[in-house]
């Protein structure tokens, strides 16, 4: 456990996470009087990637579905990002639930964020490849707004959530914007709950692994579980994924969810991505589930 001050401005308050190859901590801005999230990686370890991640996040500046950066460093074992404080993550958020599942409202209202997130990564030439969500956080001012809900603005168009950590994102484009081919077998990436049967079969992952994983995340958000959430062989992960390789992973859900899964299994190495289209899909779930004048998210008013 880390404690101290970082360059005697920001002080370290308490550890919010923890990663393979870093820490996370609530630290306190002595110079505005604010609470910010700070990443901290050895400086040890042979793989360097929090400087990448940096250069990422960098270029997601313009969107507001991706932590402000405030600075970056390193220290004698440390190199460090210092970045906006966001609320809790979708993983500990749904956990803490009652049924441990979000209502079909939550899960339409955060999926069609995610897929805008994911198009603002993907525009600017990278593939995330570790949707889950422990990597989406409840934005500050979602957090904000459940304290202050009946003052909440009318055209507020702030984001309800907010995805985190481009450790294990890669470029899909070259400089000129040309689609980079397939590297063939390249071993698995991701975690294993949440990563497409591509990444399962080790093969380069593209834009369609990032939706795949979407996918995933979003039945569990409904359904609270997937079918292989109580197991934690990789191995037997894939196989279950394999099994359930069909409509019966969508059985139950609206009927949009079937017409998601076909679209997303038709996708190939080099496609694009329709997120107009799985956008649309989720719209309509709302509608037709006459949902639309529910507002209440599982965290309070949206
Ligand atoms: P790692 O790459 O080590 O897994 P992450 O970047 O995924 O680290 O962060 C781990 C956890 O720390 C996240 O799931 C989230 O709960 C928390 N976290 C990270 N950055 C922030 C942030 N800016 N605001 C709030 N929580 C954060």
């Amino acid at each position: 456990m880390l404690s101290g001050s970082i360059r005697g401005r920001w002080y370290l308050v308490t550890r919010i996470g923890q990663g393979g190859f870093g820490e996370i901590y609530i630290a306190h801005d002595h110079q505005t009087d604010r609470s910010v999230a700070i990443k901290f990686e050895k400086r040890r370890i042979e793989k360097v990637t929090l400087k990448f991640e940096i250069e990422v996040l960098n270029q997601l500046q313009s969107s507001s579905f991706f932590p402000n950066f405030i600075c970056s460093g390193c220290s004698k074992d440390f190199n460090y990002l210092v970045m906006d404080l966001h609320g809790p993550n979708l993983s500990s958020v749904r956990r803490h639930h009652r049924k441990r599942c979000f209502s079909i409202t939550t899960t339409i209202k955060i999926g069609i964020e995610m897929i805008s997130a994911i198009k603002e990564i993907h525009k600017i030439g990278y593939i995330h490849r570790d949707i889950k969500p422990s990597n989406f956080v409840l934005h500050h001012d979602t957090t904000i707004k459940k304290l202050i809900s009946k003052k909440k603005k009318k055209n507020d168009k702030s984001p309800t959530i907010c995805l985190l950590d481009f450790g294990l994102a890669r470029k899909y484009l070259d400089n000129e914007g040309n689609l980079l081919q397939s590297r063939g077998n390249v071993g698995f990436r991701g975690t294993a709950r949440y990563a497409s049967l591509n990444s399962h079969l080790g093969t380069d992952l593209s834009r369609r692994d990032d939706i795949w994983s979407l996918l995933y995340l979003l039945i569990e958000c409904i359904k609270g579980e997937l079918p292989w959430s109580r197991v934690k062989d990789r191995q037997l992960i894939f196989e279950l994924k394999k099994k359930f390789n069909s409509l019966s992973l969508v059985k139950g859900l609206p009927r949009q969810f079937t017409k998601f899964y076909e679209y997303v299994k038709k996708l190939k190495f080099q496609d694009s991505i329709d997120y107009s289209y799985l956008i649309m899909l989720l719209k309509k779930i709302i509608k037709e589930g006459d949902y639309e004048k529910d507002s209440y998210t599982d965290w309070g008013k949206s």
